[in-house]
């Protein structure tokens, strides 16, 4: 076994959540979010450099991955040294596996990684991009927002507020009635013209009624069809990605790199749209988006914009990262800007590390109680119409 230099060892790891309440509330075909929970994890060296990394939930289940983290994930990690990077990921997956493998689990096992890395960034002085194989400086992003419950009077003026911030790309949600997503559709499409559109319908439809459904919006020339089913059944989608007449595309949701495989090995999906936080991290997004890319798949990163920004110029031809309006850090008022965002296009930071800088003071009073009863928010609730 080798010496383990004070340069690399972990001396110390502190695991901490926060409950914070989204301005606009999101509502999809699946759920009404109003909070998002955010798991940091500090990582301190014997140097004393600090690696902080996150992982974040749409407002469930958040305690139970903090508590994950503390109580079982941590305490291998101390006194280990830094550059066991893929060493450590494995070991903490393991014992991540029964009660996980997926979900709860990988998020918990995603906020280590995302500290290794901010760590091994800051000793190297760059970014964490840079280590990983990317030099862009600037990206382009897509404008995506969580507004199925918006009237189409109010989806239209949201639609048109993206385009007047300059952005290219947009993305809504479906899954209201056939009648109704037309509607809609149509109604952006007048107000952005031919510029790229994808459709999301958050898992609502079942296997004949998407197809269906996907037939009809095919008339308003959609880049995918994002989740038209839930994305636990790989073979539904599997005959779906063969007789749709839009390429489809999830992720999400999915979690594993063997879950991730039984998609691509049964060509079941054609955008790729790993999670970083939700596949346990950078080091693993990257796996998955090699392995898209040994199918031919496009590789299009999910939300998680300050993590997904890393992973993106590492992958020669991904797709423009996802914005989701309120969703940023600084959307909901927890890190301080680090980041520019401008006529869809993000300027990156050049700090060490992963590039964000926490507001503590403004997190500490969003700091959750782990014996807190957390209510279900109920989607019926934020339905407008014209
Ligand atoms: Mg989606």
């Amino acid at each position: 076994m080798p010496e383990i230099s004070k340069r690399s060892r972990i001396a110390n790891i502190d695991v901490s959540v926060f409950r914070v309440p989204l301005k606009k509330p999101w509502v999809s075909a699946a759920h009404a979010i109003t909070h998002h929970e955010h798991i940091l994890v500090e990582i301190e060296l014997e140097s004393g450099v600090k690696g902080i990394g996150w992982s974040s939930t749409m407002g469930n289940a958040g305690i139970a991955v903090a508590a994950l983290a503390k109580s079982y994930l941590a305490p291998m990690l101390v006194g280990q040294s830094v550059y066991e990077h893929e060493n450590l990921w494995n070991g903490i997956w393991r014992r991540s596996h029964q009660p996980g493998p997926s979900g709860i689990a990988a998020l918990a096992v995603a906020g280590f990684d995302l500290a290794l890395w901010d760590a091994r960034g800051k000793i190297a002085g760059m970014p964490v991009r840079n280590l990983i194989g990317g030099e862009a400086t600037q990206l382009e992003i897509y404008a995506s927002a969580v507004n199925l419950h918006l009237s189409e009077k109010r989806l239209v003026e949201q639609t048109r507020e993206f385009l007047d911030a300059g952005n290219k790309r947009f993305k809504i949600k479906v899954g209201r009635s056939l009648e109704e997503d037309l509607s809609r559709i149509a109604a952006v499409r007048e107000v952005i013209g031919d510029r790229p559109l994808m459709l999301d319908a958050n898992q609502r439809f079942k296997s004949g009624e998407a197809l269906q459904r996907i037939n009809a919006y095919a008339r308003f020339n959609p880049v995918w069809m994002e989740e038209p089913m839930a994305s636990d059944d790989a073979s539904s989608h599997a005959i779906l990605a063969r007789t749709s007449p839009v390429p489809i595309a999830l992720g999400e949701e999915v979690s594993t790199r063997y879950e991730f495989w039984n998609y691509v090995a049964n060509a079941a999906v054609h955008y790729l749209q790993p999670n970083v936080l939700k596949v346990g991290g950078i080091s693993e997004w990257l796996k998955l988006a090699h392995l898209g890319n040994c199918a031919n798949l496009f590789i299009a990163p999910h939300g998680a914009l300050e993590a997904s920004v890393i992973v993106a110029p590492a992958i020669p031809g991904c797709y423009p990262v996802e914005n989701i309006d309120g969703g940023s850090f600084v959307d909901q008022g927890i890190a301080f800007e680090t980041m520019k965002i401008e006529n869809g296009i993000v300027t990156l930071p050049e700090l060490p590390g992963l590039g964000v800088e926490f507001d503590m003071d403004a997190l500490a009073s969003y700091r959750c109680d782990p014996n807190a009863e957390i209510p279900l928010a109920d989607p019926a609730k934020y339905y407008e119409n014209d």
